[in-house]
């Protein structure tokens, strides 16, 4: 079958397309002939090499995938072969303690597809048949796949951790990446006032179309001093931040008292300077967050199966350009999500 792969860690230059075998399913599995795949930063991540992950090489990226099932294990009876189907693309083992709790993605031995074991980039996918979900029938092949990993880490910070509320203040750094954008979805179906951070005005532009209520440039301003200013000294009432060195400090300071700050990554680096008086002062509280649950992906589903919301495509990629397609997002460029169409 045709996949994109590496072989070595590296830069894009190691993204190769080419011919690798289909993959066999065991009794709990599925195999899905993939029609749409979607990026995320994570594929970047995985292609220049984690910490503590060893792969086996040549390896598949893509995390995000949907379509029909062509192959099911002895034991599957949740699916059933010619169904349409996005994928969770979070796995957990279902036996540890965390996995007892429902918090599947605490799980001792929590990865995803695409990370420790082979993605959705290739003709063909194996999945654990119990992250296989009903493709929602609003939505078309390119969107069923631009929306599980974002929405479903979007969906657990802002819904089941911050718990935002109707007529809340919410600050989104960074608008314009898959979980922002997603996250920017979310706070306006639930009632909040959003204001969005960008370093681009024609990604302010582009979140200000979908309903952002406020937008600051936070190359040409103070993010936090801005944030004062709209909501007359106050502060905003929840933080989504994924960028923390770079912001962590002024995340802090745009909040109100008693204010939550959600946090599901660090692309600007893990040790921020902090301020420690302010978040017992002012009564804060951190959240960490990854991913989700699979009764949160079901109900995150209903919100696209309600046909309330569908995810924002920034550009589609045949399977050959892979390459160029992580280009684009290491570029920075993109609005939404990166889908590669892998099959008619
Ligand atoms: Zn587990």
């Amino acid at each position: 079958m045709k996949a994109a792969f590496i072989e070595e860690h590296g830069g894009l230059e190691k993204v190769k397309v080419g011919e690798v075998p289909v993959p066999e399913i065991g009794p709990d599995d599925v195999l899905v002939r993939v029609k749409t795949a979607a990026l995320n930063h994570l594929d970047i991540f995985v292609r220049n090499g984690l910490p503590g992950v060893k792969l086996t090489f040549p390896h598949i990226l893509g995390s995000d995938g949907a379509g029909i099932v062509e192959k099911v294990g002895e034991n599957v009876k949740n699916v059933s072969v010619g169904d349409e189907v996005v994928l969770n693309p979070g796995i957990n083992c279902g036996t540890c303690e965390f996995c007892l709790k429902g918090e599947h993605s605490l799980c001792v031995t929590f990865h995803l597809l695409g990370e420790h074991i082979n993605g959705t980039y290739a003709e063909f996918v194996r999945a654990p048949a119990i992250n296989c979900y009903p493709r929602p029938k609003t939505l078309t092949w390119e969107e069923s796949s631009a929306f599980p990993l974002t929405f479903l880490t979007a969906w657990r910070m802002l819904v089941t951790k911050a718990r935002i509320k109707p007529g809340e203040w919410i600050l989104i750094i960074g608008i314009g990446g898959g979980v922002a954008v997603a996250s920017l979805q979310i706070s306006k179906l639930f009632g909040l006032k959003a204001i969005v951070t960008s370093g681009s005005d024609e990604k302010l532009a582009r979140a200000k179309e979908m309903g952002a209520d406020f937008t600051i440039n936070h190359n040409e301003t103070d993010f936090a001093k801005e944030v004062r200013k709209i909501t007359e000294k106050r502060g905003v009432d929840v933080v989504f931040d994924s960028v923390g060195k770079a912001t962590w400090k002024k995340s802090l300071a745009a909040l109100a008292k008693g204010g939550r700050l959600v946090t599901c990554g660090a692309t600007t680096g893990p040790n921020p300077e902090t301020d420690v008086a302010r978040i017992f002062w002012n009564q804060l509280t951190i959240y960490g967050s990854t991913m989700g649950t699979h009764a949160e992906f079901r109900e995150m589903l209903k919100i696209f199966e309600e046909g309330k919301v569908k995810p924002v495509i920034d550009s589609v990629f045949p399977l050959d350009q892979v390459p160029e397609a992580q280009k684009r997002m290491e570029e920075k460029k993109q609005f939404g999500k990166i889908v590669v169409k892998v099959s008619e």
